[in-house]
């Protein structure tokens, strides 16, 4: 494998930012070689992993060696791509947005350093994993729930930082941050919040601090490295109960997300429920060529043979209520009102009480089993999220469904889409699934991710979050008054990082001193 350089970096310069380095961490954390750089490439990439490639790693185990390293970098002028676990899989892993940028790892950063019950707050160096906390918290007997992603390999840091979700009360990770610890790009420290205060006592309990209020300019952002975060936790509820829902026909999703949307946002319904097409049950558990040969998507009568011998409707709903025993009762009769107006089969119902074992309760309990949906296609696996916020309304939810499904039959990709409920708007998750190692596929992929975003910015929808190959063509949406939330990102950024040393291209900001690596 080739070395790429960072841009304007001669081989030399390089050398010797990466023998700084060895001098601060240790030379068994500079990950130079070949294999390393492998190790650190976007493993799920549609064909497109060569456009992103590290040039090294550097793991630092200590916010000291954070920010010697960012001082390094300025020096040398050597940029940073920040990762917390780098799982960031469908979105990137752990690959950079620019080639030639130096991975900085921050796995071995992985202390619990405080959890309060009594507060239900945690404060977590990145690299604490899903596992890590979850194992925490039960051999600890704290009461405290986490809400993890489907794929829960990850870190809680990364995942928060980046918007993802899980599927409690809490789900809206990034809603529950609470004061960050930040190494910026010019290696300044700094604390959000009332961790601004030296003394404060409530620096995991209030978000605001004093004057504008930063947590979340860190979120999707190259402004800084985040080397602590305080996080909310929730309490373990007395009760939960489950209900899982099969809607038989395509179109179902649409009357479901009226039905679910006012009771959402009233709170009998706290989590976000996912809607998503029952095909992800069937791929997560067997191959495509087991159901079918054919060339081309799924054939929609193939589909429904195959969902008929799973049992399963064309979308499930799963969503589930969390308190008091009586109240959850009340609220289940409420939603099972809404459903049995269209369907009429039995809903499926799980109950969990406190006492009970914690694996049916509702509660994040990590799992990594989602993964085996990229063994759908054979082959070497992988596939990318295509991620569209729409307002929870069927009139946009259908007609979001309906233009994705069709993208995807003209390429030949079977459709596999979710709508996840928040309080207002729905985030449209489309996993495209494929064989890395068929081009003719990949390609087609690329070219269809393409295609998404600009049907979805045509109808004004937006993404919540996206792949590093799409950052620039997802922030050129955002396209008010001639893009001018780029030019204040751009303007921050130029503040902070006048070398442009820390994660150039995230989110389509890049600092002027690299904008010529602009696709
Ligand atoms: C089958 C499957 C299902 C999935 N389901 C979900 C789901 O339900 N919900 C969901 O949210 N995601 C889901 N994902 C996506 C992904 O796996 C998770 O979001 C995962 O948690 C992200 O990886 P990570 O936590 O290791 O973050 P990282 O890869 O460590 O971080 C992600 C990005 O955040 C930034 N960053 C990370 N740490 C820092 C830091 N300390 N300072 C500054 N910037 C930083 C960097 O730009 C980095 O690239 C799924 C993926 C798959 C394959």
């Amino acid at each position: 494998m080739r070395l790429v350089l960072p841009p304007g970096v001669s081989e030399t310069v390089f050398q010797k930012a990466l023998q700084a380095l060895a001098g601060v961490v240790g030379k068994q954390w500079v990950l130079a070689t070949d294999e390393d750089r492998e190790t650190f490439m976007d493993f799920y990439a549609a064909g497109d992993a060569d456009l992103h490639v590290p040039s090294a790693a550097v793991g630092p185990q200590s916010l000291e060696e954070v920010q010697a390293i960012v001082r390094i970098a300025n020096e040398y002028k050597v940029p940073l791509w920040p990762i917390s676990r780098g799982k960031n899989l469908g979105y990137g892993a752990a690959a950079p947005c620019m080639s030639g940028t130096v991975v900085l790892d921050l796995a071995r950063m992985n202390r619990i350093l405080d959890v309060n019950e009594r507060f239900g707050y945690c404060l977590l160096e990145p690299g604490v994993g899903f596992f890590d906390l979850f194992h925490y918290l039960q051999a600890n007997k704290i009461k405290l729930w986490m809400s993890i992603p489907a794929n829960a390999w990850g870190s809680v840091v990364g995942n928060a930082l980046e918007r993802g979700y899980g599927y409690t009360p809490y789900g809206e990770n990034t809603r529950n941050i609470c004061g960050l610890e930040v190494v910026l790009p010019n290696g300044e420290l700094v604390r959000t919040g009332n961790g601004a205060m030296s003394n404060s006592v409530s620096w995991q309990l209030f978000k605001y601090g004093y004057g504008p209020s930063w947590d979340q300019l860190f979120c999707q952002s190259n402004f800084g490295i985040v080397t602590k975060m305080g996080m909310w936790l929730m309490p373990e509820p007395e009760a939960t109960l489950g209900l899982n829902i099969q809607l038989p026909n395509p179109d179902d999703v649409g009357w479901a997300i009226d039905e679910l949307a006012p009771l959402r946002m009233r709170g009998v319904i706290e989590q976000s429920p996912s809607i998503g097409n029952s095909l992800r049950f069937v791929a997560s558990a067997t191959q495509r060529s087991q159901w079918y040969q054919g060339d081309g998507a799924l054939p929609d009568d193939v589909l429904l043979e195959i969902l008929k011998k799973n049992n399963l409707g064309w979308w499930t709903v799963n969503l589930r209520l969390y308190g008091y025993d009586e109240v959850n009762e009340v609220h289940a009769r409420i939603i099972r009102e809404a459903f049995r107006k269209h369907v009429k089969q039995e809903i499926e119902t799980v109950k969990w009480h406190r006492g009970d074992s914690i694996e049916n309760s509702g509660a994040g309990v990590p799992a990594t089993n989602a993964l085996q949906i990229i063994n759908w296609r054979g082959g070497r696996g992988g596939h990318i999220g295509f991620s569209p916020v729409l307002p929870a309304a069927s009139e946009h939810v259908l007609k979001q469904f309906h233009s994705t499904k069709k993208r995807y039959e003209e390429i030949g990709v079977d459709y596999y889409g979710s709508f996840t409920l928040f309080e207002r708007y729905t985030t449209n998750v489309n996993m495209m699934v494929y064989d890395r190692d068929d081009q003719e596929m990949t390609s087609k992929v690329r070219a269809l991710f393409k295609v998404l975003i600009a049907d979805a910015a045509r109808e004004g929808y937006s993404e919540y979050r996206t792949h590093i190959s799409y950052m620039d063509d997802v922030a050129l949406t955002f396209d008010f008054n001639h893009h001018s939330l780029l030019r204040l990102n751009e303007a921050v950024k130029e503040a902070l990082d006048p070398n442009g040393i820390l994660a150039p291209g995230k989110q389509g900001v890049w600092p002027r001193a690299r904008r010529p690596a602009r696709a």
